[in-house]
C-alpha cells in the first residue's frame, strides 16, 4: 500500500547528506525550473491539485496566486515546521532524512512567487532536527544551490532557520509571523490575511513542510504523474503517522483515499494485542474521534473525513482500543489546549480553563449530570467566538467524545 514520492531517499544511507542525495535526484529539477517562467510554476501546481498538508487542506497553487500583484514590496515565504499537533511527527522525517528535498522545494516555491528570503520556523523541541536542518542549509549555500545565484541563475534565495521557543500556537500561521518578528507569539486578527499582509507588514506565503517538499516530485514528473496517486479531489500521498494501540505504529506514505480500517489493518498491524477498537482519532488531537463503525467507512482524504464530520487534519492517526478511558482522555486534551492558550481571547483563556476544572471534578467523583451537559453546553459557546481556532481544535474534539461516549461520563457520575 505504501508509495514513496516523498520518502524516497528516506532509506538511503547518508540521504541527508548533500552528495548522496545530488546522486538520487536532488536538485535536478533547477534547469527545468529556471527554463520555465514563474506563471508556468504556479499552473503545474495547481494542476497537481497539491493541498496545503499542515492541516487545512488548502490548495497550495491557489494560495500563491493570492499574492498581490505589482506591489513595490519585498514577498516572503515562511515554511510552517512548527508541527506541535499532538500525534503528528511526519515533518520531522523530512527534516532529518531528505532535507535537502524541502531546500529544493523552497527554491521552486520562491522562484515561483518572486520571493528571495525564506524563513523557516521550527518548533523549538525539534533541537536534533533543527541540527540537522541547518546543515543541510549550509551545505547547500556551499554548493550554490543557496545565496547570491542559485545554481548559477540570476536568482538570489536566502534562507535562515528560526526556532520557536515551544509554544503549539505559534504552528496558527499568524503567530509563526509574529513570533519571527521577534514579539510575543499571539495570533493577529483576520483579515488582512497574510498573503497581503503578512512578515514585516510585506505579502507573505506560509506552507507546511510537506506542502513544500512535495514540489520537487511534482515538478520533475509532472503535475500528471501526481494525480496519478490519490482522489481526483484529493491527489497524491500524504505521510501518515500512525500512533496509539496498534501493532506496527510508524510514519508511512500512502496514497490517499485508502480505506481507514485497512491501512490500520494491514499497514499498521491492527489493534495492539487483538483488543477491540473504541475509537479512531483521524488528523491529529484537534480533530473529531471516529467510531469503529464510522472507522469502517471512512476513507483517508478530505472528503471523506468532511462526510463524517471529522477532519483529515495533519494526517496523525491515533488508534483507541477498548480499555481506553475516554473521560481521562478528554481530561489530557482539554488540559493540553488550555496549557497551550496565548490567553487574548477571554472564551479560550477562561472557558478551557472551566471545561478543565469541570472534567477534573468528575473524575474525582464529584461531578453531576449538570457538570456533562455544561461541558458540552460550553464546547457550542467557545467555539468560532475566539481570534484564533486554537478554542475549536479543543471543543470539537471533546464535543465529539461527549457526543459518541457520553455513557462513560455518566459512568463517572453515577
Ligand atoms: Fe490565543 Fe486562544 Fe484566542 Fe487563539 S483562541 S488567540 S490561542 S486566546
Amino acid at each position: 500500500m505504501e508509495v514513496k514520492l516523498l520518502s524516497a531517499r528516506f532509506d538511503i544511507e547518508d540521504g541527508h547528506k548533500i552528495e548522496v542525495a545530488k546522486k538520487n535526484g536532488a536538485y535536478a529539477t533547477l534547469d527545468k525550473l529556471f527554463a520555465m517562467e514563474p506563471g508556468e510554476v504556479i499552473e503545474e501546481v495547481k494542476a497537481s491539485g497539491l493541498r496545503g498538508r499542515g492541516g487545512a487542506g488548502f490548495p497550495t497553487g491557489l494560495k500563491w496566486s493570492f499574492l498581490p500583484k505589482g506591489l513595490d514590496k519585498p514577498v516572503y515565504l515562511a515554511v510552517n515546521s512548527d508541527e506541535s499537533e499532538p500525534a503528528t511527527f511526519k515533518d520531522r522525517y523530512i527534516l532529518v532524512k531528505d532535507p535537502h528535498m524541502l531546500i529544493e522545494g523552497i527554491i521552486i516555491c520562491c522562484y515561483a512567487i518572486n520571493s528571495h528570503d525564506t524563513y523557516i520556523y521550527i518548533r523549538g523541541e525539534y533541537v536534533s532536527q533543527a541540527k540537522a536542518l541547518q546543515a543541510a542549509i549550509d551545505e547547500a549555500y556551499a554548493a550554490g544551490y543557496l545565496g547570491e545565484k542559485v545554481a548559477g541563475h540570476d536568482f538570489r534565495l536566502d534562507v535562515t532557520v528560526h526556532r520557536g521557543a515551544g509554544a503549539y500556537v505559534c504552528g496558527e500561521e499568524t503567530a509563526l509571523l509574529e513570533s519571527i518578528e521577534g514579539k510575543k507569539g499571539q495570533p493577529r486578527s483576520k483579515p488582512p490575511f497574510p498573503a497581503v499582509e503578512g512578515l514585516y507588514g510585506c505579502p507573505t506565503i506560509i506552507n507546511n513542510v510537506q506542502s513544500i517538499g512535495s514540489l520537487p516530485f511534482i515538478l520533475t514528473n509532472g503535475a500528471d504523474a501526481y494525480k496519478a496517486h490519490g482522489t481526483e479531489k484529493s491527489p497524491g500521498t500524504h505521510l501518515f503517522g500512525i500512533s496509539g494501540l496498534v501493532e506496527k505504529p510508524g510514519m508511512y506514505e500512502l496514497p490517499l483515499g485508502l480505506p481507514l480500517m485497512e491501512v490500520i489493518e494491514k499497514v499498521a498491524g491492527g489493534v495492539k494485542g487483538g483488543k477491540k477498537l473504541k475509537g479512531v482519532i483521524p488528523g491529529g488531537s484537534s480533530t473529531p474521534v471516529l467510531l469503529p463503525e464510522e472507522a469502517a467507512t471512512t476513507t483517508l482524504d478530505y472528503e471523506s473525513m468532511a462526510e463524517h464530520k471529522t477532519m483529515f487534519g495533519s494526517g496523525g492517526i491515533v488508534v483507541l482500543d477498548e480499555d481506553v478511558d475516554i473521560v481521562k482522555l478528554v481530561k489530557n486534551l482539554i488540559d493540553f489546549y488550555h496549557h497551550e492558550s496565548c490567553g487574548q481571547c477571554t472564551p479560550c483563556r477562561e472557558g478551557l480553563g472551566w471545561m478543565l476544572k469541570i472534567v477534573k471534578k468528575i473524575i474525582n467523583g464529584d461531578g453531576t449530570m449538570d457538570d456533562v451537559n455544561l461541558l458540552r453546553e460550553l464546547c457550542d459557546n467557545i467555539e468560532m467566538k475566539t481570534v484564533c481556532v486554537l478554542s475549536a481544535a479543543c471543543t470539537m474534539p471533546v464535543r465529539s467524545y461527549l457526543d459518541k461516549f457520553r455513557h462513560e461520563f455518566e459512568a463517572y457520575v453515577q
